[in-house]
């Protein structure tokens, strides 16, 4: 989905792949050496109407993206969705980082050895990080703030990849604003 000439801006260490409008999705590189041990994460919940594969493949096929394709057509329907029963604790999760304004929750198809969702606990219109206005602009640092104390708490400060999937052409298929968390393994780029 996102290819070598997407642009990519660097900022000290952190530095952002661009060009979301484009591509839908927002990817954010700590460039720094992977910590290659792994540490297994739990699954614990699976709903009967969700899949174990959420994110597009690198090849997704025909119907991951028609999945993400119907996923998109009610994102805007102000319905709860998966991620607001686990803010409620109605569904198990196993939690990473709380407070007052974020969770953090180990994915339940992790795809990488870490592999954490970072939501606000208030959705406040963020379905997805395209509808994000200047008002939104606390919420998102405290989430990316988040994102660091999760890389922390899970030993990939040194490296890691945080990733927003935008919109269906992203295969967004929960309509939550979420960051994914991803480490502990080498990443490669272009990611898929
Ligand atoms: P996205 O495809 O970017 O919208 O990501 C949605 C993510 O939510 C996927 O990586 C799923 O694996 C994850 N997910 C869906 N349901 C659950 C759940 N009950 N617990 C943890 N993660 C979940």
């Amino acid at each position: 989905m996102i290819s070598a000439q997407k642009s990519m801006a660097a900022f000290t260490s952190f530095s952002f792949l661009r060009n979301y409008a484009t591509t839908g999705r927002i990817v954010a590189i700590v460039r720094a050496s992977p910590r290659l041990s792994s540490s297994p994460t739990s699954i614990n919940f699976l709903t009967p109407n969700h899949s174990r594969r959420y994110l597009c493949r690198a090849s997704p096929t025909h119907d991951e993206e028609a999945a993400a394709k119907a996923a998109a057509i009610n994102a805007d329907n102000g319905a709860p969705t998966i991620f607001d029963k686990i803010i409620a604790k109605e569904i198990p999760s196993t939690i990473v980082y709380e407070d007052d304004k974020v969770l953090a929750f180990k994915d339940i198809s992790p795809q990488a050895p870490v592999h954490v969702l970072v939501i606000p606990k208030f959705r406040d219109g963020l379905t997805q990080l395209g509808k994000a206005e200047q008002r939104h602009g606390e919420i998102l640092g405290q989430l990316l703030y988040a994102a660091r104390i999760v890389a922390e708490k899970e030993g990939i400060l040194d490296g890691f990849r945080v990733v927003i999937n935008n919109g269906p052409s992203a295969c967004q298929s929960v309509y939550h604003l979420h960051l994914h968390v991803l480490g502990g393994r080498q990443m490669k780029w272009p990611p898929g």
